[in-house]
Formats: structure tokens, C-alpha cells, sequence
């Protein structure tokens, strides 16, 4: 990455070798990186803009209907196509054998998921809904807005001793704190296990296995960046959880946009086309080298700019081997998980004096010394967020 200089004056630098280039932010402002909006990936499609340009002229994509072929009746072929093409360059699931559903974002899917898994005979009572704590923030209100009969949450995955039916989420690499998971629910009765798998790709962790679970999860928000398209996607092994999941979206949205689909099918294509002719382009040209390398630079960063500050510690994680890449790799999650050190009870508060609004511990269940902070918002602001992390000094 290149270091600017602004008037003359050094970047910071840090014991670990990084440096961190003057910001341009103004000193006066927030710093946000309580939410997790993917723009970090903005440069790579500025570079292929050219190439990913969808025109769809007036009288196209009217209809509801996308392949009425198809189960998912609302996804129009070149979505579906796109989507198994791209897991066969990444080889992060096993696709065959499964009913692929299409979602308005996979927080849609969530939803549609609760209703397909509860047990529907009116009898029983609501099942329990758990992830191990710290979970995604938003699995929680998203189970219990409506205060529905037939789901509730029942909070951290670790301590659920009910022998009563369950539904486990299990989100790997893991939101908010970057760890990979496997289910943790010890119960006499068997459980319905959803893998959200948001973050499983290459920019965020080695690709170690071809996942071939039940019911798995994915976001275009969260693979590319795009999540203003509103495009998430669901492996799902039985035919009738399938069918539900695809009455769930007909009455909540009557489908999926067709607009959205072909913007995304044309992304796709754009990244997969790129690792088949890999030898004739340069790396960067490719959307996994260039986002991997982004996370990669912006960790080392922000390592340097913790051990400095002398505040916080943050979650270890494991090199391994990455089939993708074919090498040994560490992970860059999409979130960095900070821990404060003795005398910093809320994190949250501590970082609002530093101007940095940061999503704390309780939002995921766990203690609020603990704190969640994106790295995947602009430069700008990364580089402003590592500036007052380094500078940051015990009260
Ligand atoms: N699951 C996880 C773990 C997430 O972090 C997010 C986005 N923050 C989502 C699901 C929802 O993504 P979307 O609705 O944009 O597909």
C-alpha cells in the first residue's frame, strides 16, 4: 500500500513494521465502525467498472416469475448459474444434492428458515432458537420482533440444557469475533442446525473444506461487498424445508428483485471468468487476491496500532492450510473482537470518548468490556480508526 504524507510530516509507525498514512478526517467527527457495511472492496469494482455495467432496458425483467423450471420459481436462471458457478471456483460448499433458495439477503433467509424449522402442528410449544454467545447481534430481534408462536430466542448456545427442540445457529468464521465454530448445543433431543456462513471466503479465512451441511447460508453482501443488492442464497438439503423457505419469501416479498439477480449474476461472472483465464491477468485483476491482500494489510495495521495503544487485547487465530489459495494462511476476519484490559468496564463508552461508536460485548450476549469494531468500512476511515486506537492511553 502506498503512504501518503500530508505537508511534509511522517506517517505513524508501529514496533510490528506497519505504518499508518496521515488521514484526512476531520478530528471533530465520529469515527463509525459500529456497523458492518462492506465498502471496503469499493476500489477493486471501480477498477472493473467498465466490465461489470448491466443495462436493462424498459420492457425487460417485468414479471414475477423467474424459472417457473425451477422450485425457487423467482430466480431467474443466469442467479442460479452464477452462484454454483462461484462455489465451484471457490470450493467452499458442496452444492450437489441440495435445493439452492434464493433470498431478498440472507437476513430474509433467517426468517424464512425459523418458519421452515419450527415444527408446524399448533400444539407445540415455540422452538428455541440459540447461537453460542458472543452471537451475530441481530439473530435475537430478528427471532423475536414478530413474538411469534412457533420461535422464540433462548439466548447462548453453550448453557441450553432444555431437552426441548432447538434450532442452533452457527456462524463460522463467526460474527462478531472471527473464531470458526462448530455446533455446541448438548441436549437429549436432536436439534435443526443452521450454518450461516456469511464470511466463509477467501478474504476473510483459509478455505479448508468443502462444507456439506444440511441447511448452509451465504451473502453477496459479505462475499463481494454488494450489499445494497439485497442478495443472499441457501443450500438446503430437504425438499419440504426448501419449499417452506420459498412460501416464506412469496408472502414476505413476492420473490426477489430480477434487477438485483442479473446485477449479481453479471458480478459473478466478472470475478469467476477472472480465476478461469488466472495466467493471462495480473493478481490484482483478481477479486479474491485483491481482497485478501486488503484485509491482510489492514490487519497488520491494526495489530500495530492495538499493541501500541496498550488497551486492549484481541482474539488469536489460527494459521491453516487454504485450498483456494493453495497456501498456509491466517485469518482476516471481518470484524476485529477487542478485549479491554483491567479498569475498562465498557468499551463502548471508552471508545465514544475517543470519537470511535463501536457495537459492544452485551449486543452479543457477553461482558461489555468486550468490543466489536468493522474492518470493512472505507480507508479513510480505517486509517482515522488505527490514528486514535494508537494513540489511545489507559484512563
Ligand atoms: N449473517 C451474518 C453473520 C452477518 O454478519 C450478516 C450481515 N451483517 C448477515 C447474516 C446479513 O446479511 P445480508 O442480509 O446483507 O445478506
Amino acid at each position: 500500500m502506498v503512504v501518503s504524507t500530508i505537508n511534509g510530516t511522517s506517517p505513524l509507525s508501529h514496533s510490528n513494521g506497519t505504518t499508518i498514512p496521515l488521514s484526512t478526517f476531520s478530528r471533530n467527527s465520529f469515527v463509525n465502525v459500529e456497523k458492518g457495511d462492506p465498502v471496503a472492496f469499493r476500489p477493486y469494482w471501480e477498477k472493473v467498472r467498465d466490465e461489470c455495467t448491466v443495462e436493462i432496458k424498459g420492457d425487460e425483467w417485468m414479471s414475477y416469475l423467474g424459472d417457473t423450471n425451477n422450485l425457487c420459481w423467482y430466480m431467474v436462471p443466469q442467479m442460479r448459474d452464477a452462484i454454483l458457478r462461484l462455489h465451484n471456483v471457490v470450493g467452499n460448499a458442496v452444492t450437489k444434492d441440495k435445493f439452492l433458495v434464493l433470498g431478498t439477503g440472507s437476513s430474509q433467509l433467517f426468517q424464512a428458515l425459523l418458519y421452515a424449522l419450527s415444527p408446524s402442528e399448533s400444539s407445540h410449544r415455540p422452538i428455541n432458537v440459540v447461537a453460542a454467545a458472543p452471537y451475530y447481534s441481530e439473530y435475537k430481534d430478528a427471532t423475536d420482533i414478530l413474538q411469534s408462536r412457533l420461535f422464540q430466542w433462548t439466548g447462548d448456545a453453550a448453557l441450553y440444557d432444555k431437552d426441548e427442540p432447538y434450532i442452533e445457529v452457527v456462524t463460522s468464521p463467526n460474527n462478531p469475533d472471527g473464531t470458526l465454530r462448530v455446533p455446541v448445543v448438548n441436549s437429549g433431543v436432536e436439534g435443526k442446525i443452521i450454518y450461516d456462513l456469511a464470511y466463509y471466503w477467501p478474504q476473510y479465512t483459509p478455505i479448508t473444506d468443502q462444507l456439506d451441511h444440511d441447511v448452509m447460508v451465504f451473502t453477496f453482501s459479505k462475499c463481494t461487498g454488494h450489499a445494497g443488492s439485497r442478495i443472499g442464497w441457501a443450500f438446503v438439503k430437504d425438499i419440504e424445508v426448501a419449499k417452506k423457505m420459498i412460501r416464506f419469501v412469496q408472502l414476505n416479498s413476492i420473490g426477489v428483485s430480477r434487477e438485483s439477480q442479473i446485477r449479481a449474476a453479471k458480478m459473478i461472472g466478472v470475478i469467476c471468468d477472472g480465476y478461469k483465464i488466472l495466467k493471462s491477468i495480473e493478481s490484482d485483476h483478481l477479486f479474491f487476491d485483491y481482497s485478501k491482500r486488503l484485509m491482510k494489510e489492514r490487519w497488520e495495521k491494526f495489530k500495530g496500532a492495538i499493541e501500541k495503544s496498550k488497551v486492549f487485547t484481541l482474539t488469536k487465530y489460527p494459521t491453516s492450510y487454504c485450498h483456494f489459495n493453495k497456501d498456509l494462511s491466517e485469518q482476516y476476519p471481518a470484524f476485529a473482537w477487542l478485549k479491554c484490559l483491567e479498569g475498562i468496564k465498557d468499551g463502548e463508552s471508552y471508545l465514544e470518548k475517543l470519537k470511535i461508536r463501536t457495537r459492544g460485548g452485551g449486543r452479543f450476549g457477553v461482558d461489555a468490556k468486550y468490543v466489536r469494531v468493522s474492518m470493512i468500512g472505507t480507508e479513510d476511515e480505517f486509517i482515522e480508526l488505527c490514528t486514535r486506537l494508537s494513540n489511545a492511553k489507559r484512563e
